[in-house]
């Protein structure tokens, strides 16, 4: 029986990516019926809403997703579909392997990490006040009442929720991923001598979890500034690491430029029994409708897609068959190249089209 998925082409170079990885994710032969659905600019031409209640429902009904990059109105109200869709469908988990092709532009070899980012709280969560505002000033008085604290007037102000919950929840997610997926390692990294309430209690969380898997699977902390000049440098020390939300976006861009850069680093949000797969990169506005991005962190995604419907073997044939078509350095996009301007460089269909081959071969 076919797997019903929605499909979210999304915005800019959205739907030439995800098309390159639906024709790629057919071509493993593992049946699909895609529902497609509108979000973002598409979707506020068509119905005036950036996000759908359709599109939700979609994804509720069929509990899988692959979804396109969407835009961000910048200084708009609408803070971004991307962070709405993953709190509506509670997909708290944000995972993002990094590793190195033979093949890609990139100064290390042999990297392969997995960054798994809490999705649902921290300074994400959404609980702003501006800069000026009545509630503003209300705020900022009852803060500095209840401490020896003193705000600014002219300040805006974010606030950082982490819950025990949350983070328990979270690395207990890594964990569970690490004996899923052999993996022999998880680091927690924090910033909790700073801030001893928030990632305090995340790493007290991840120190607590980790004891039930003692003897499984190792644990190890880092702070979080360290642990981003340790990944510079020493990148091969680490396998799974689990962070808040704000430095796994942060450190999960610095892992994808480890490997080669957005154009190949694929994620998923996963809840319980729901998932939702995209590249880590946005929408690139300036190159819609060129036929020239990189379409594998998308098609890697979508492998990550199979493997979490349990297409392990398809999955893997899929990797393959990318890890094949960069090694042999021949259809690829312009920045696998050395200059951006390489006239060799195939556009985004051409080199799923390459993708496909190496799958129909097998
Ligand atoms: P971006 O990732 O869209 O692009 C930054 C640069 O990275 C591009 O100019 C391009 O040089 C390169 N790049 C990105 N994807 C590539 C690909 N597939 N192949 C080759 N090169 C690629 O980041 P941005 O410009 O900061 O964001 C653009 C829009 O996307 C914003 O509105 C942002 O909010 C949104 N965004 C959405 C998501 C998401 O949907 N999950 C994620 C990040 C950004």
């Amino acid at each position: 029986m076919a797997y019903k998925v929605t499909l979210i082409p999304g915005d800019g170079i959205g739907p030439e990516v995800t098309l390159a990885a639906r024709k790629c994710v057919e071509a493993t032969g593992v049946a699909i019926e895609w529902d497609e659905v509108l979000a973002g600019s598409d979707a506020l031409k068509a119905t005036g809403e950036l996000l759908p209640k359709s599109v939700l429902d979609s994804v509720k009904k069929n509990k899988v997703a692959l979804k396109g990059p969407i835009i961000t109105p910048i200084g708009e109200g609408f803070r971004s579909v991307n962070v709405a869709i993953r709190q509506a469908l509670n997909l708290y988990a944000c995972v993002r392997p990094a590793k190195t092709y033979p093949g890609v532009k990139s100064n290390y070899r042999d990297i392969d990490l997995v960054l798994i980012r809490e999705n649902s709280e921290d300074l994400y969560a959404g609980i702003e006040f501006q800069e000026g505002l009545k509630e503003t000033q209300e705020l900022i008085s009852k803060i500095e009442s209840l401490g020896n604290n003193k705000i600014r007037p002219d300040s805006g102000i974010s606030i950082k929720p982490i819950s025990k919950f949350a983070s328990q929840r979270i690395v207990k997610f890594a964990f569970e991923y690490a004996l899923k997926h052999n993996r022999k390692k998880v680091t927690a990294v924090h910033k909790a001598n700073i801030m001893k309430f928030t990632d305090g209690l995340f790493l007290k969380a991840a120190r607590e979890v980790a004891l039930e898997y003692e003897g499984r699977v190792k644990f190890e902390e880092a702070i979080v500034d360290n642990m981003s000049m340790q990944l510079v440098q020493k990148p091969h020390n680490y396998d799974v690491l689990v962070l808040p939300n704000l430095y796994g976006d942060i450190l999960s861009d610095l892992c994808a430029g480890l490997v080669g850069g957005l154009g190949i680093a694929p994620g998923a949000n996963i809840g319980d029994g729901m998932a939702v797969f995209e590249a880590v990169h946005g929408s690139a506005p300036k190159y819609k409708g060129l036929n020239k991005v990189n379409p594998t962190a998308m098609i890697l995604s979508s492998a990550l897609m199979l493997d979490y419907l349990n297409e392990k073997e398809a999955a893997l044939r899929l990797e393959n068959a990318v890890k094949e078509v960069i090694s042999e350095g021949i259809s690829l996009t312009y920045d696998f190249k050395t200059s951006p301007n390489d006239p060799q460089a195939v556009g985004t269909q051409e080199m799923a089209a390459a993708i496909i081959k190496k799958l129909k071969k097998v």
